[in-house]
């Protein structure tokens, strides 16, 4: 059984804990102390020094006992979203929430604690376990940086399990979209809007024409798009010099995406090309998608591992990216696992403990069947 006062107490501790992106030392001490406590071999790699953060990733081992030879990586990211200066959590009826003027951090601190807990389970009972890496990663919400510069290729774990993902336990992420965003700018001319606007270029019509032939939206099962903000102009009586738009796409497709962009960059530079126009874009590719073939070795170990303790396996799309893209590009297989963290990023975040202690015991399971 899952202690769960010990389960929510190690939350609630670390709830307490503001750790924003970059700011995570405070929280890399926590669980760094912890981990050590639990028996494993703890290190602090220098994922810090790649995006100028405080902390780098806290990375612990704990060597196999038993019969398993296979090693296995565990993974739940430090950092929260903003606000989180001061988090006051309130456990109600089951529910862990904040006070409303913060976020919660349960995305992604529900994850550490669930991983916390299958390790103590591990000590307390003497169980057996194959090879476990577990990887506390900084800067997940602001571009992947822990995982991106984690030397994941020093530790070659055969799965990892990323536990990152609302739904409840049984939700098995197990594939996302590639990605792409930045900004495209059209420059124009300026001139007098009332003296001589004909010697202007409008940044602001420019960038209309091509948008009005661009594919946005939902494009199509798997791809979207998106013009997300806009800004441009100096003056009311200025014909618009510039405009400035902020780009997204996405597609489960790497190729689709690829021609998207192309076909994006392309409509616009013969627009602009039309008006005298210049257009420039800093688009670049924020990640790999990923897909876990279902057949696969670490999908039955999860499949079976959820009917073993009666929870529903429930494989998912995701539209987002995680640190679980950049360990499948790394080579390794990896899934995200529901948790039941729910209205993440926002000042109502709240999370379920059933959720938590049921993640946790889903672990454990995982655990036995590798
Ligand atoms: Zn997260």
């Amino acid at each position: 059984m899952i202690n769960e006062q010990r389960l929510v107490d190690n939350f609630l501790n670390m709830v307490k804990i503001p750790s924003p992106s970059l700011k995570e030392r405070a929280m890399a001490d926590y669980v760094k102390l912890e981990l050590e406590n639990l028996g494993l071999e703890v290190t602090e790699d220098n994922a810090g020094q790649t995006c100028n953060g405080n902390a780098g990733n806290i990375i612990g081992t704990l060597k196999a006992k038993g019969s398993s030879t296979k090693k296995i990586l565990f993974s739940a990211h430090m950092d929260t979203v903003l606000p989180c200066d001061k988090i006051t959590a309130i456990l109600e009826n089951g529910i862990i929430k904040s006070d409303g003027t913060s976020v919660l951090g349960g995305d992604d601190k529900a994850g550490i604690a669930a991983i916390t807990e299958m390790l103590a389970k591990i000590k307390e009972d003497n169980l057996d376990h194959p090879e476990i890496v577990v990887v506390f990663s900084i800067a997940e919400e602001i571009g992947l940086f822990g995982a991106r510069a984690m030397e994941v290729e020093k530790y070659n774990p055969d799965f990892g399990i990323i536990i990152d993902t609302g739904g409840e336990p049984g939700v098995v992420t197990v594939q996302a979209p590639y990605a792409a965003k930045g900004k495209i700018t059209i420059t124009g001319k300026p001139a007098h809007a009332g003296l001589e606007p004909e010697k202007g270029i409008n940044a602001l019509v420019v960038a209309s024409h091509a948008i009005t032939k661009l594919r946005l939206g939902r494009i199509d099962e798997n791809t979207t798009s998106n013009i997300g903000v806009v800004t441009g102009g100096t003056a009311v009586n200025i014909v618009m010099p510039s405009v400035r738009m902020m780009y997204e796409a996405r597609s489960f497709d790497g190729a689709v995406l690829d021609e998207l962009l192309a076909e994006t960059r392309e409509i616009f530079t013969k627009t602009a090309e039309k008006f005298g126009a210049e257009f420039d874009d800093s688009i670049v590719k924020g990640y790999d998608g990923f897909k876990i073939d279902p057949n696969s070795e670490i999908l039955s170990i999860v499949e079976k591992s959820c009917n073993d303790i009666n929870i529903k396996f429930d494989p998912r799309k995701s539209g987002g990216g995680s640190d679980t893209n950049i360990y499948n590009s790394k080579g390794i297989p990896s899934v995200n696992l529901g948790i039941g963290m729910s209205k993440v990023h926002t000042k109502e975040e709240f999370i379920k403990v059933e959720d938590m202690v049921g993640c946790s015991r889903l672990l454990l399971s995982i655990i036995k069947n590798v």
